[in-house]
């Protein structure tokens, strides 16, 4: 049996201005994979990321999400599905003035209508899963970067994604704080999320994804299991970028 894809991304396209970004993107990610995507800077791995929840409006093409399609609909269709594709970013973006529980609870009440018992709840889960329930009361400015990568991990998961969307989530971070993120993305997965990650850190991508996406000049350019592109990479462009990261 094949199942249909959780993600799907069809001859996405992205321009701003005169300046060609996403050409014709075409990916499918099925339900728990874990795809990782690489490319050099500005090939435009954060435009198609955003792209996957209209944070940035797509020039053509179309976003499927468990087989909704995130382009047609009303506006509501819209916010709804955008609850379903969750994303963490480089930055954490975590209000400064709320305390940790609050940052989780916010979107869930006022996005989801949960009460404030509901959203506490799945909000201790969360933070319980990310190895952070001890700090609910602390303020963002009290924790480490990587702690408060997760609890933006926390936040994203509590509004039950189906698929989750990290660009570049320990590019911020001290190195001794990295692991501790990557562990909480690993479990994830491990607990079958489906995810599309963007990041330079290809020890994770070898241990836990299913696919490796080389992008660039907006489209993709070769694609395979992590130990095929980063052991033995095909197209040319994909070698020269493996030779200058790794
Ligand atoms: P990556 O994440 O792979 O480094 P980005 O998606 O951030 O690449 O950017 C791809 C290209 O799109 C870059 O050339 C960038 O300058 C351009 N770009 C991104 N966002 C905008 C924007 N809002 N307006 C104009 N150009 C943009
Ligand atoms: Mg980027």
């Amino acid at each position: 049996m094949v199942s249909r894809p959780m993600l799907e991304i069809v001859s996405l396209q992205k321009c701003f201005g005169d300046n060609v970004i996403l050409r014709d993107i075409n990916l499918k990610v099925a339900q728990g994979e874990l795809v990782f995507i690489i490319g050099p800077s500005g090939s435009g791995k954060s435009t198609m990321l955003r792209c996957c929840n209209r944070l940035e409006e797509p020039s053509g093409g179309d976003v499927i999400v468990d087989g909704r399609n995130i382009m047609s609909g009303t506006r509501r269709d819209l916010d709804l599905m955008r609850l379903k594709v969750g994303m963490v970013f480089q930055g954490f973006h975590l209000y400064p003035h709320m305390s940790v529980l609050n940052n989780v609870t916010l979107a869930q009440r006022k996005a989801m209508g949960r009460t404030a018992e509901e959203a506490k709840a799945r909000a201790m889960d969360m933070l319980e899963r990310v190895g952070l329930a001890h700090k609910a009361d602390a303020m963002p400015a009290q924790l480490s970067g990587g702690q408060q990568q997760r609890v933006a991990i926390a936040r994203a998961l509590a509004l039950d994604p189906l698929v989750m969307l990290f660009d570049e989530p320990t590019s911020a971070l001290d190195p001794e704080l990295v692991g501790s993120v990557l562990a909480v993305m690993k479990d994830l997965k491990a607990k079958g999320m489906t995810m599309l990650v963007v990041s330079h850190e290809m020890g994770f991508a070898r241990e836990t994804a299913d696919r490796v996406i080389f992008m660039d000049g907006g489209v993709v350019v070769e694609e395979g299991a992590p130990d095929e592109i980063f052991g033995a990479p095909k197209a040319e462009r994909t070698q020269a970028f493996l030779s200058r990261v790794t």
